[in-house]
């Protein structure tokens, strides 16, 4: 389960940025909300050693020294490929392989443990590998909000599957407004 947001909100407080939106998504999809747009500014924690170590303490994620910023950062850009374009998967494939999947049982079953020799990568491999657990599970259910101008991904956990938005409020009922707009000003 994703941890509170605590860190990261007292790390953004001390920046003055706003707060982080849609925090409840798993550790793989929230990699890439680690970017948000609020009010055209675009924030990304990746840009900043602080901000980043403190989304890797809230996620109960090992840090390097320094912070593995590049190596989170090429993880995201790899998963919104993917999700962009599902036969988009080189990229993905190729960070992949800086880690192993180690099996095990103890008395309940199947243990997994990430095997990751380079310390830097241990934090993005165990997002990359949280994401391709999610998406396995349910591929067309990971979405990118279907407003274009906002960068925010999730996954429908609804029970009909059609959700499209980061948030109904944030993006959802803002661009339906938008597009009535557009037609009430499109009649002649
Ligand atoms: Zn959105």
């Amino acid at each position: 389960m994703l941890g509170a947001d605590d860190a990261v909100a007292g790390a953004l407080l001390a920046r003055g940025w706003p707060a982080r939106p849609l925090v409840d998504q798993s550790l793989g999809i929230d990699l890439l909300n680690t970017r948000y747009l609020i009010g055209g500014v675009l924030y990304d924690l990746l840009d900043h050693d602080d901000l980043t170590g403190a989304w890797l303490a809230d996620r109960e994620l090992e840090s390097a020294r320094p912070v593995p910023r590049q190596p989170l950062r090429e993880a995201r850009d790899a998963v919104v490929a993917v999700i962009a374009d599902p036969a988009d998967h080189a990229a993905l494939n190729a960070l992949l392989e800086h880690g192993r999947l180690r099996l095990a049982v103890d008395g309940r079953g199947r243990v997994e443990h990430d095997d990751v020799a380079d310390p830097r990568w241990r934090a993005a491999w165990a997002c990359l590998r949280d994401f391709v657990a999610v998406r396995e599970a349910a591929p067309d259910r990971v979405r990118k909000c279907a407003n274009p101008e906002c960068v925010l991904h999730f996954q429908d956990v609804s029970r009909t599957g059609r959700r499209l938005w980061c948030s109904m409020t944030a993006c959802g009922n803002r661009l339906k407004a938008r597009r009535h707009h557009s037609r009430v000003r499109g009649t002649p």
